[in-house]
């Protein structure tokens, strides 16, 4: 007999879409979660995984396992490519290209965004972004294959474009990865070449703003500062990367507009992010206008207007410029959930207005530095630290995974090796872009 409860069809499983499906484990009501990958992804951790600490199984967990007690809810492997608002069906793309629809009674978009190259597109294929795994190990295969490359050249002069990373933006992601690189190379790598030293590694962080970590306290972003400095960091503030190729960075002074060129094979980029590409379908099938970065503009029940069967939640909406960040992700997709419960049991306020409780934010720097900010109390060096591990610990999904990464953490601190180096051959613009 056909199922007769009221359909949500959940677009991704990232901290929003995850929340959603789990707060809908007793409705009344089938659930689909489609998502372009089989895991959901602990984005946080993404450039330890970058950096050798951790390895790509311990910072994600597949969907199915971790919704497989959960009754009513299929789990689908797919990429949502197109949506028809009226008859209520989204195409989905099959791995192998082939597409099936999926229709809905209530939609949760929660696709997340993607990294932004505003505008200079081109630059991805010489500066990977770090929004996903296949990111991550790309990053990965950069930094440890430099090293490789310097160590088999026989000036100096040669080696050292192999031997500079530069890292766009100096936001969390982009301190945290240059501060990683060096740490990588002044700790694990140190005593393991014969031709290079890797302490001579130079990082440099570029950053448009006056000061890195912006979203913190000036005080905990002058501390981050610091750290960065005794690290090795080469911090420099009030520039953009305006060009990138195979073998160099462009840096342009926002003020001044003078130019430097930085030779270098490895540019990393964190500078911006933007709605993943189905937000503008969505925006296009419910006429509404793309809020920044494409993302989808929602009421304070978290509807698209026009549309009270369609929610977007996490970094894909866009409400009273809320973060980009998981607790606003979580949160979200728990409150469009409880709307539809209490919409299909007849029960409750379902136009309810999300209300953010901002429980903090952190960010890691280097060994024993960390920043954590929540409220009134803000923390940095030793105690930050501990309090970044807490919090990163207690919001990675699935026991085996918290288990592991403590466990390479530990390693890691007592040995200062990394044991997360292997590296893979596979064409990394293919291995980028798993769909066609
Ligand atoms: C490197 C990095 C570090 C970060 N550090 C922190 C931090 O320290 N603290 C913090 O609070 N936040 C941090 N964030 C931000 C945080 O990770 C995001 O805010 C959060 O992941 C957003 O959750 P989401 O569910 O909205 O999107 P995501 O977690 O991005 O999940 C979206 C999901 O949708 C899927 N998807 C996308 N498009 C489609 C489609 N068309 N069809 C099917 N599936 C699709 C994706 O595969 C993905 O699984 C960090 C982010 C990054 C990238």
């Amino acid at each position: 007999m056909p199922d007769q409860r009221p359909h949500v069809l959940i677009i991704g499983g990232g901290f929003a879409g995850l929340f959603a499906a789990r707060k809908l484990r007793k409705a009344a009501v089938s659930v689909t979660l489609i998502d372009r990958g089989t895991s959901h992804v602990f984005q946080p951790l993404l450039y330890q995984c970058a950096t050798g600490l951790l390895s790509e199984g311990d910072i994600s967990s597949p969907l199915r396992h971790l919704l497989r007690k959960q009754r009513n809810i299929s789990v689908l492997l797919g990429e949502a490519t197109d949506i028809d608002a009226e008859a209520k069906t989204v195409r989905a793309r099959r791995f192998d290209g082939s597409s099936f629809d999926l229709s809905y009674d209530y939609l949760i978009m929660a696709g997340g965004a993607r990294q932004s190259y505003h505008g200079n597109e081109a630059f991805e294929e010489f500066a990977p972004g770090m929004k996903s795994v296949d990111d991550a190990l790309a990053i990965r295969r950069k930094i440890i294959s430099s090293f490789e490359i310097a160590e088999t050249l026989p000036t100096a002069d040669l080696r050292r474009p192999w031997l500079t990373f530069v890292v766009s933006g100096g936001g969390p992601t982009g301190v945290e990865l240059a501060g990683q690189i060096r740490e990588m190379a002044v700790r694990a790598l140190a005593r393991e070449f014969d031709t290079i030293d890797p302490t001579e590694a130079t990082v440099v962080l570029v950053h448009g703003g006056e000061r890195v970590l912006e979203s913190f306290h000036p005080g905990l972003s002058a501390k981050a500062q610091r750290t960065l400095d005794k690290l090795g960091v080469e911090t420099r503030l009030g520039l953009h990367v305006t060009d990138v190729g195979t073998d160099y960075a462009v840096t342009t002074d926002k003020k001044t507009k003078a130019t430097v060129q930085i030779d270098t094979h490895t540019v990393l980029w964190t500078a911006g992010v933007e709605a993943v590409p189905f937000a503008r379908a969505v925006n296009t099938a419910a006429g509404v206008e793309p809020a920044r970065g494409g993302t989808i503009p929602v009421g304070p029940d978290l509807r698209v207007a026009g549309h009270p069967e369609i929610f977007a939640v996490g970094d894909v909406m866009s409400l009273d410029k809320l973060p980009g960040v998981a607790e606003v992700a979580m949160q979200s997709g728990h409150h469009a959930a409880t709307l539809i419960k209490r919409d299909v049991a007849k029960k409750g306020d379902a136009a309810a207005p999300f209300k953010y409780r901002d429980l903090g934010t952190a960010a890691y720097i280097s060994r024993h530095h960390a920043l954590l900010q929540s409220g009134p109390i803000r923390l940095s060096g030793y105690l930050g630290w501990i309090g970044w591990g807490f919090i990163h610990i207690a919001f990675l999904a699935g026991g085996r995974n918290r288990v592991w990464t403590v466990a390479s953490w530990a390693a890691t601190l007592g040995t200062g090796g990394r044991g997360e180096r292997a590296i893979t051959f596979g064409d990394p613009a293919t291995a980028r872009r798993p769909y066609p």
